[in-house]
């Protein structure tokens, strides 16, 4: 059965799935554009029910923020700070592109090598030079 979707009941949808936006306009169908405003941050932008509802389109202001946040988690600062806090003796000297791009470190015997960040992050990646002469050494 299909819902006739009415102000009410397009009220009461946003509220129970938490969707932190009220309707600010009168409704006429999902297909229709309604303006509607972020409980969160208070921006109105004008969309249907049906992109709201069928494809979670939410606040864009909410949603860019969100996009950048995610984005600036991890930049050239993060990296940098974290090469210091985790004594990996390596420095950056090339430049920061991503996560998944490649970047130039300088290890504290002057070895210079090129390595992806996310090898560094999460897998723990070292100068590999040095540490063959650690094998080489056992
Ligand atoms: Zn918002
Ligand atoms: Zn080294």
């Amino acid at each position: 059965m299909r819902i006739k979707w009415t102000n009410n009941k397009v009220d009461h949808w946003l509220l129970s799935n938490n969707t932190q936006i009220k309707r600010q306009s009168h409704f006429t169908s999902v297909h229709d554009r309604s303006c509607w405003v972020c409980l969160i941050c208070k921006v109105e932008w004008i969309t249907s029910f049906q992109n709201i509802k069928g494809r979670g389109t939410r606040c864009p202001s909410c949603s860019a923020k969100k996009q950048s946040d995610q984005k600036r988690f991890i930049d050239e600062t993060y990296f940098d700070s974290f090469l210091v806090k985790y004594n990996t003796n390596m420095k950056r000297v090339g430049k920061f592109k991503g996560i998944h791009d490649p970047v130039t470190l300088r290890c504290d015997c002057g070895h210079i090598w090129e390595t992806v960040i996310s090898n560094v992050l999460y897998h723990n990646h070292k100068c590999p030079f040095c540490s063959n002469r650690k094998k080489l050494m056992k």
